[in-house]
């Protein structure tokens, strides 16, 4: 089986102008990475700045959505479909993120619908799970991603365009990184997971990344964890670094 290729996504939330996609693609346009065979290099803009993002990125690097909707487009205002990105030559899209499970209440059934939804449409899915900080004090880290993941398990068959995210909510967007000890031990316990109730090819290819305040610093010793095969980075995708995060690659 092939190696499980490297993954690194730059989630932008909800910031920035033009201007800015302008600098940080400039940034990215112009650095020095490892090959496609080595790395894949995702970032998500939002919506309105995507076929901005698309037309100046490099043809190396893809880009993603951070959300689509739950299934055929409609009368939903507001809403974006998975067939609209999928007009649109969008690859991939972020599903789950914890800011949209708590802020918005997006339950983890309804993430494995969109799941399922855009796979089902061609989409690729960074799909997002994690415990939150009175989980991980309770014990109960593993059985809260186990549910998430088993949440979407039951709604797909192909992993193939799956990628796995896990993102402790109590280190996103606060400084507080998961040591490469936490990390690797959820991992682990995800790619088990999939082995017990998917399958071992599944267990084997699927990559399970990491997300919550990956740097340039952190990101060395957590790239060198056995089942961590990338990250989501929000804050540092905004920044310079982010080339070093995708240089951690290899
Ligand atoms: C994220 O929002 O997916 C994320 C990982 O954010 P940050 O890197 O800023 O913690």
């Amino acid at each position: 089986m092939a190696p499980r290729k490297f993954f690194v996504g730059g989630n932008w939330k909800c910031n920035g102008t033009g201007d800015d996609v302008k600098k940080i693609v400039t940034v990215l346009n112009e650095a020095e990475v490892p090959s496609e065979d080595a790395v894949e290099v995702v970032v998500s803009p939002p919506f309105v700045f995507l076929q901005q993002a698309t037309g100046l990125l490099r043809p190396d690097f893809a880009v993603a959505a951070q959300n689509c909707w739950v299934r055929k487009g409609g009368a939903f205002t507001g809403e974006i479909s998975a067939e609209m990105l999928v007009n649109l030559q969008v690859p991939w899209v972020i599903l789950g993120h914890s800011e949209r499970r708590a802020l918005l209440n997006e339950s983890s059934d309804f993430v494995a619908d969109k799941v399922a939804y855009a796979l089902a449409q061609g989409l690729k899915v960074i799909a997002c799970i994690g415990e939150t900080l009175e989980q991980r004090e309770a014990g109960t880290t593993m059985e809260v991603v186990a549910a998430q993941t088993k949440a979407i398990a039951e709604k797909i068959s192909d992993w193939t365009n799956v990628v796995l995210t896990y993102e402790p909510v109590w280190a996103i967007g606060t400084g507080k990184v998961a040591s490469p000890a936490q990390a690797q031990e959820v991992h682990d316990g995800l790619r088990k997971w999939l082995q017990a109730n998917v399958g071992p090819a599944v267990a084997e290819s699927t990559r399970i990344i990491y997300g919550g305040s990956v740097n340039g610093a952190n990101c060395k010793e957590l790239a060198a964890q056995p089942d961590l095969d990338g990250f989501l980075v929000g804050g540092a995708s905004l920044k310079p670094e982010f080339v070093d995060i995708i240089k951690s690659a290899t």
